[in-house]
């Protein structure tokens, strides 16, 4: 077996749960470039806690965590099954650093399942989540990332799920695809880090544009896992899908 890929995805908003466009058509095609995994560790800027945890249960609840949004999101369903091997496994590998495994607090929330809704309909792949801890450093989770390394060998999807542009109070509906000039500078600023250097993503912390593009940490850091996992195999990211909506987001994706 061919080492899997590991993937970061800008999910969004919820709604591309339900919507077809240029990002959803990116992470389906995407998903028919490469075998099925045997499961999916999936890294959400939505468990987003004091502690590093993944979860381990048998079917994991599928938690809608936003508000205003459509019945028809709230109705929807992602019946994937946990994986209570992997979730042990996971703590394993990347030993000395502790994991918690979470039986009954979180599962599966939307920044998973609104991409899974496109990659895989059918929710055949077991998915373990593993939570972004919220006390520790950005090196902590590049290390984290670079630690998950041998779950590629055994046909394990590592996917990221976040935005690496993502300033809530910024948005402006009137923007459409387009980003506010710091938005697209700081998603370039990005993409060039990624693919050139990615072991220096903390470099970007550094950037005139970081305290816009990303007022906190939590849909940022999931890029971390998959830029600890390039440098740590010398391989450069490529992204498969690119650019802003709504100003203040950027919905960029990048595959190992
Ligand atoms: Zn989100």
């Amino acid at each position: 077996m061919s080492a899997m890929p590991a993937a970061f995805i800008g999910h969004g908003s919820p709604m591309n749960t339900l919507e077809y466009n240029r990002f959803t058509d990116a992470w389906s095609v995407f998903a028919a470039s490469f075998e099925k995994p045997r499961a999916i560790l999936a890294i959400s800027a939505h468990w987003y806690i004091n502690a590093t945890v993944v979860t381990s249960m048998a079917t994991p609840r599928v938690i809608h965590d936003f508000y205003g949004f459509p019945r028809e999101l709230f109705d929807f369903d992602y019946p994937v099954a946990g994986d209570v091997a992997l979730a042990r496994h996971v703590g394993e590998i990347v030993d000395p650093v502790w994991v918690g495994l979470d039986d009954d607090s979180w599962g599966i929330d939307h920044g998973t399942w609104s991409v899974l809704a496109h990659m895989y309909p059918d929710a055949d792949v077991p998915v373990v989540q593993l939570a972004i801890d919220a006390t520790q450093p950005l090196a902590y989770h590049l290390d984290l990332g670079a630690r998950l390394a041998p779950l590629r060998d055994e046909g394990v999807l590592v996917l990221a799920s976040g935005n690496v542009v993502h300033n809530l109070r910024a948005i402006d509906w009137s923007m459409g695809e387009r980003g506010f000039d710091w938005a697209q500078r700081f998603d370039d600023d990005a993409r060039a880090t990624l693919c050139n250097d990615p072991g220096a993503l903390g470099d970007l912390v550094e950037s005139d544009d970081y305290r816009r593009a990303v007022p906190t940490p939590d849909h940022f850091l999931p890029l971390a896992y998959i830029a600890g996992l390039a440098a740590q195999g010398a391989v450069t990211p490529t992204a498969f899908a690119e650019g802003c909506t709504m100003g203040s987001l950027s919905m960029t994706s990048y595959a190992i």
